[in-house]
């Protein structure tokens, strides 16, 4: 007898090249069968997903969970698992000086799975532009220190998938700092063996000079922001370095967050064959009210800009954890898997969906979170959060 049993829905899985219904049995946390429709099933408990979809349970590529210590910080369980995301990617929050208590208090307590990049300034992002006094992790390159982002990640091997480096004018000293912070995050990467991943929104830098710094794995994010350093030139058309980065092997995550989302942008560069590997919400603390919610509405906006349902679900599930190097446990409903499983339904409407620039559009459909599982366990769902006007 199974543990329970997900009847009548539609599952989807684009790393098993699945889209059709399914039975899904769940047994002691894991996938145990994926059954044809009306094939005869014993369950414990059963969940009755009519007209539904049961996804792997999503991933979310880049937020920021460290509450109390950044102010950027939010509570995963909360924000995440509690809105469908079963594992998230903390984006470099924490840096070697407070990963050890990044680790105690979040990744080992929280229910939603966490992985992490190790944040090249060993500080972390402990303030925001709006802190007083703000403390901008590039301002002092004493704290950027190779040696000790090597060893925070040596302690933590487990848990750091990548190294993190903001190129952003405002946290460098005007720009300063920011090539050397760079070819320090690069230093650490390559001493680690781990992938590099900037950000670019904001930077003095050029973006071939970002660019070239990268190899094939390393990821660039806020790919669609409209700030300087952006991905295209005035004419909105992509600068050619982009196109030959990615053809090479770098990959591209959205990063929506309060300012790297435009629509102005977003469609173009689609139009031109760009396609983003992740569709990372950078959900935060001053975010969470709007424009971003939580990652089902980074979702929507892709849905609602014409990308199939199969590719939106591969790109906040598989390729995540391909990236993660979890490919076979999770990002996937192949049976042996962890039973991380989401079901979502999608709604018919009118729904504004508000990019990071405060420009709306009005979409026909959105995703609603129904059930989430986490390890084969029931998780309550929250409410999307309502909106408020921002912080900043
Ligand atoms: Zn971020």
């Amino acid at each position: 007898m199974y543990d329970f049993a997900l009847i009548n829905g539609t599952v989807i899985d684009p790393a098993a090249s699945l889209n059709d219904r399914r039975t899904v049995a769940i047994q002691n946390g894991h996938v145990a069968a994926i059954l044809d429709p009306g094939m005869p099933v014993v369950a414990k408990q059963t969940l009755d997903c009519s007209g539904q979809l049961i996804v792997p349970g999503l991933i979310d590529f880049h937020v920021h969970v460290f509450p109390g210590i950044s102010n950027f910080g939010i509570d995963p369980d909360e924000t995440c698992l509690a809105r469908g995301v079963t594992t998230v990617l903390d984006f470099g929050t924490a840096g070697g000086l407070i990963f050890d208590g990044f680790r105690q208090f979040v990744i080992d307590t929280a229910k939603t799975r966490v992985k992490a990049l190790m944040l090249i300034a060993g500080q972390g992002l402990i303030s925001s532009n709006d802190s007083k006094p703000a403390l901008g992790e590039l301002w002092d390159l004493a704290y950027c220190d190779v040696e000790g982002c090597v060893a925070a990640v040596e302690r933590h091997r487990d848990c750091v998938s990548g190294i993190k480096v903001r190129c952003m004018e405002d946290i460098s000293h005007g720009g300063l700092n920011e090539a050397e912070g760079l070819r320090r995050a690069r230093e650490a990467a390559d001493a680690t063996k781990l992938p590099l991943v900037v950000h670019p929104a904001n930077s003095s830098l050029s973006i071939e000079h970002i660019m070239e710094t990268l190899r094939p794995g390393d990821v660039l994010t806020h790919c669609f922001h409209d700030k300087n350093c952006k991905l295209v030139d005035k004419e909105t058309k992509l600068w050619p370095i982009v196109r030959e980065k990615q053809k090479e092997g770098v990959q591209f995550d959205v990063g929506h967050g309060w300012g790297s989302f435009a629509w102005r942008v977003v469609r173009p560069m689609l139009d031109q064959g760009f396609e983003p590997d992740f569709l990372g919400s950078d959900l935060h603390a001053y975010n969470t009210n709007g424009p971003v919610f939580d990652l089902v509405t980074t979702l929507d906006k892709f849905l609602h800009v014409g990308m199939s349902v199969p590719e939106v679900i591969r790109r906040s599930t598989a390729t995540c954890a391909r990236w993660l190097g979890m490919a076979d446990e999770i990002g996937t409903l192949r049976v042996g898997a962890c039973a991380d499983i989401t079901v979502l339904e999608i709604e018919s409407g009118e729904f504004p969906l508000t990019d990071s620039e405060g420009v709306t559009e009005i979409a026909q459909r959105q995703f609603a979170v129904r059930h989430c599982f986490r390890a084969g366990r029931r998780v309550g769902i929250s409410p999307k959060p309502a909106p408020m006007p921002s912080r900043i």
